[in-house]
C-alpha cells in the first residue's frame, strides 16, 4: 500500500504527498479513522489506497515521533529560529526562549539571521558567534538578495521544519525566497488591517525543491515555558553540560550555590553571559510558577 505524508487537511479532505513521487492525492479518511480519537495532522505519515479515477483513502496513520500543539503539526524535526540583524534587532532573550522550547521538544535547532543585506551590526555578529560556538548551525540570509537562501534550503532537505521568530523578521519572505510559488503574504499590510495573518488559515506543509517540508505557519506562537522540573532547564542550555559535573553540589542549579562550575565558566567567558542571564530569568520564571501553583 502506498505511503505518504499529510500536507494539509481541510473539511475532511487531506492532501497526501505520496513517497517517492511528486504527486499529491486528495484523500478522505477511512471511517474508523474519522471516529478515532487521534486527529490527523499535517506531517502525519499515512498509508493510502488509491483507486483509479477516484479520490484516495487514508487507511492507516503511522506512529508519530513528535507533535507540535500550536500550530498542530506532527513529526516536526527541526525549528528554524529566525531573527533579523536589524529592524527588528535580534533579541537574545527571544532566541533562548525559542531554543529552550525546541530543545524541550527534542527538536533540532537552526539559527537564521535574516536581512544581512542591511549589514551586520556588532550585536548581531556577537550573537552569531555565541550560537555558532555552542554548536548550533547558524545561517546568514537575505530574502532580498537571496544570500544564504541556498544554504538554508540545503539544511531543510529530508526534514519537516518550522520557522519561529518575531513578526517582521522576514519568515514569510524567506519562505517565498525558497519557494517562489508559495506566495505568502509579507510585510505589514494585514497587520495594519488589524488581523493576524495566520489566525483563520489552516497549516500547510510546503514541499521544498530539494526535498523536505516546511510549515507555512510559524511555530511557538506561545512563548511560555511548559511545566517542567527546575533541574531540567539546565539540560536545555546544552553548553552547560560540560561544566555541570564539576559543580560542588550534585543537584546544582547554577543559581545561588557556591563553587558552581557553570558560574565559573561564565566568569571565564567560556559560557556567554547573555545565555546565563537568560537561563536565570527562565529558572526564576519556573520557580515562581511552581510556587504559585498551590
Ligand atoms: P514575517 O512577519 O516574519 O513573516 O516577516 P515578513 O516576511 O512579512 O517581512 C517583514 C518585512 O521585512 C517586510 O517588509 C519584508 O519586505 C522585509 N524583509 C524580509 N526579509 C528581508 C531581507 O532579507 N532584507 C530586507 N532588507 N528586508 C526584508
Ligand atoms: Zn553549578
Amino acid at each position: 500500500m502506498p505511503k505518504g505524508v499529510i500536507l494539509k487537511g481541510v473539511g475532511g479532505f487531506y492532501s497526501v504527498l505520496i513517497d517517492g513521487e511528486d504527486e499529491v492525492v486528495v484523500c478522505r479518511l477511512r471511517g474508523r479513522l474519522r471516529l478515532g480519537e487521534r486527529r490527523v495532522l499535517p506531517g502525519d505519515r499515512v498509508e493510502v489506497s488509491l483507486e483509479d479515477g477516484e479520490e484516495g483513502v487514508v487507511e492507516e496513520i503511522l506512529p508519530r515521533h513528535s507533535e507540535m500543539i500550536r500550530p498542530p503539526v506532527a513529526n516536526v524535526d527541526q525549528v528554524v529560529v529566525v531573527q533579523s540583524v536589524a529592524q527588528p534587532d535580534p533579541s537574545p532573550t527571544l532566541i533562548d526562549r525559542l531554543v529552550v522550547l525546541a530543545e524541550d521538544s527534542h527538536l533540532g535547532v537552526i539559527l537564521v539571521f535574516n536581512k544581512v543585506d542591511q549589514g551586520l551590526t556588532d550585536e548581531a555578529r556577537r550573537l552569531v558567534d555565541i550560537y555558532w560556538s555552542i554548536g548550533y548551525p547558524v545561517l546568514l540570509t537575505s530574502a532580498k538578495s537571496k544570500e544564504g537562501v541556498e544554504e538554508l534550503t540545503d539544511a531543510l532537505v529530508g526534514k519537516i521544519s518550522m520557522l519561529a521568530g518575531l513578526s517582521g523578521v522576514g519568515k514569510s519572505s524567506v519562505i517565498n525566497a525558497i519557494l517562489p510559488g508559495a506566495n505568502l503574504t509579507t510585510g505589514s499590510v494585514s497587520e495594519r488591517l488589524g488581523r493576524g495573518r495566520h489566525t483563520t488559515r489552516h497549516v500547510e506543509l510546503l514541499p521544498l525543491p530539494k526535498g523536505g517540508l516546511l510549515a507555512d505557519t510559524p511555530g511557538f506562537s506561545q512563548l511560555q515555558l511548559p511545566e517542567m522540573e527546575r533541574a531540567r532547564l539546565q539540560e536545555l542550555f546544552i553548553e552547560f553540560g560540560k561544566y555541570a559535573p564539576q559543580c560542588r553540589f550534585s543537584g546544582c542549579l547554577h543559581y545561588k550555590e557556591p563553587d558552581c562550575a557553570v558560574q565559573e565558566a561564565v566568569a571565564q567567558h567560556h559560557i556567554a553571559e547573555s545565555r546565563y542571564a537568560n537561563y536565570v530569568t527562565l529558572l526564576e520564571e519556573l520557580i515562581e510558577y511552581e510556587e504559585n501553583r498551590y
